[in-house]
């Protein structure tokens, strides 16, 4: 068993305070202890930052991506290495952490445009012998913390965005699987980045607190649960930080009875079970519209449902791995009991799943839940686990009223073959993020990605456009020079054109 280390200012670092064990989820054996950064670990990283920032913020973006473009090819060299160890700590599939990976080379590759990104906004002549400008400058020093679910993905969406526009970051991933995080950081260093640009630091709420409460630290970027999005958004805005905060989700996807039913099956079966459900963009929620659609989707996906294929995520060619800890794999199984007591109708029950070999690894098979209503917990709460529920509704708007009234907005899709009904989804829903046909619609690197109502805090979504807003303020700039020859009384009116 080792001990992760810290990133500090170039250097690997060593902690003398607490820890926490990581799991391998698919033996449910200890594998390495993960410090927990002290107040004074976390100074030491603010500090490193803030002696880096001057010579940073001034380095022409062009060069600054230039370390994006070689941190993007060793990530590229390093994919299998990188998956194992988001496999291992996580338990997600290889090819899952793959994917991950992939989506979080996208950030890197929106990255490497800052010179066109930065490039700010000019007007000539806004009034005699005047120019005006507007400039992105960096806040200086930022942090990142961010959930066990993408522990590649995740950071990808802030640091990388974050670093080309100037500023030096301190990053907190999850204490449950940080060492692919900690491997990605170390390749940003191998790429050229200057000592101190990026730090990461291991912990648990007193790190969280640390950062919130530091005068250094201008802005909190954080996606995890929605309690802890709320309390991070409220005590660090409290302190006049910039927040965005990223919570929790329960995404509905809409099965009109138009639909190409077999397309939506197999859509739905990946976006409910893949990652074991633990993902933000996870549909947990089949909403039917009409009986007939219902009873047609429950015949099909009991087979496959039991037919998952479950196993050690470092395995080839399954469908899903283990839940991230006992505490999870209990806590998802008490929804399915607590389902059941409600009165849902448990068709496919994956509870008590033993994998040959794997005994004492944190499974679950996957479970369907037939006839949820809305007053369920199973239905008002996010699972985060292999579960699917399916609630029956008479209309396209009474599925939409449903989705208005959640109190998420992260994501949510429809299956239709018509344009009207389609049109009238991605129109009226309250939710961020709307597929149509598509199940997991999370968007492009340069799009920006982010929920509405419980779902997120703040205003500005995470990466693509949004994020160079995020983690850049502007500067108005406004200038004259006025010609020799010419002398101008002084005007005691507000300068205006007339
Ligand atoms: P979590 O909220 O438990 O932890 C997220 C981060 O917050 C971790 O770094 C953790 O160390 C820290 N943290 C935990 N407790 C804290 C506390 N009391 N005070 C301060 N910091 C604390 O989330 P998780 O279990 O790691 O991740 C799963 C959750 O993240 C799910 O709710 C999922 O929907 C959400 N998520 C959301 C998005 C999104 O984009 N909206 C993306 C991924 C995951």
């Amino acid at each position: 068993m080792s001990l992760i280390q810290h990133l500090i200012n170039g250097e690997l670092v060593n902690d003398s305070g607490r820890s926490a064990d990581v799991y391998n989820p698919s033996t449910g054996q200890v594998i390495h202890q993960v410090p927990l950064a002290s107040r004074e670990t976390i100074q030491q990283a603010i500090d490193s930052a803030k002696a880096a920032f001057p010579a940073w913020r001034n380095t022409p973006a062009a060069k600054r991506a230039q370390v994006m473009f070689r941190f993007k090819q060793l990530l590229e060299q390093n994919e299998a290495r990188i998956s194992q160890l988001i496999s291992e700590e996580h338990g997600k599939t290889l090819e899952d952490a793959a994917g991950e990976l992939k989506r979080g080379i996208e950030n890197v590759e929106y990255a490497c445009s800052a010179p066109e990104i930065l490039k700010g906004e000019y007007s000539r002549n806004v009034g005699p012998n005047i120019d005006a400008w507007s400039d992105f400058q960096p806040l200086g020093v930022v942090a990142g913390i961010t959930p066990f679910n993408f522990p590649a993905m995740v950071p990808l969406w802030m640091y990388p965005l974050a670093i080309v526009c100037g500023n030096c970051f301190i990053l907190k991933p999850s204490e449950r699987d940080p060492s692919s995080t900690l491997l990605i950081a170390q390749l940003l260093q191998e790429a050229g980045l200057p000592k101190g640009v990026l730090s990461v630091v291991h912990g648990d709420k007193g790190a969280v607190d640390a950062l919130i409460e530091a005068p250094e630290v201008k802005a909190l970027s954080f996606v995890g649960s929605t309690p802890i999005a709320e309390y991070i958004y409220s005590e660090a805005t409290k302190r006049g930080k910039r927040v965005q905060a990223l919570g929790g989700a329960k995404n509905h996807a809409v099965l009109m009875p138009d639909a190409d039913l077999d397309n939506a099956v197999s859509a739905l079966m990946g976006a409910a079970y893949g990652s074991c459900g633990e993902r933000c963009m996870a549909i947990s929620v089949a909403v039917c519209v009409g009986d007939q659609v219902a009873d047609a989707l429950i015949a099909k996906l009991v087979p496959q449902v039991k037919a998952l294929k479950i196993g050690a995520g470092t395995s080839c060619g399954l469908d899903m791995g283990p839940l991230v800890t006992g505490q999870a794999r209990d806590k998802v199984s008490g929804y399915i009991d607590d389902g059941v007591a409600a009165g849902a109708e448990l068709v496919v029950d994956g509870r008590g799943l033993s994998v040959a070999g794997h005994e004492e690894g944190f499974f679950l098979g996957g479970s369907l839940f037939d006839r949820v209503t809305p007053e369920m917990r199973i239905y008002k709460e996010e699972i985060f686990g292999p579960v699917l529920c399916v609630v029956r509704v008479n209309s396209l708007e009474a599925a939409m009223q449903l989705i208005n009234d959640h109190e998420y907005g992260n994501g949510t899709c429809i299956f239709t073959r018509d344009g009207e009904a389609a049109r009238l989804f991605c129109d009226e829903i309250e939710v961020g993020m709307v597929g149509v046909n598509v199940p997991l619609p999370v968007p492009v690197a340069y799009h920006s990605f982010g929920g509405w109502k419980r779902s997120l805090f703040g205003d500005l979504h995470a990466y693509g456009p949004d994020g160079v807003r995020f983690y850049t303020r502007r500067k108005a700039i406004t200038q004259r020079w006025p010609q020799r020859a010419s002398h101008e009384a002084s005007q005691f009116a507000f300068p205006s054109l007339s």
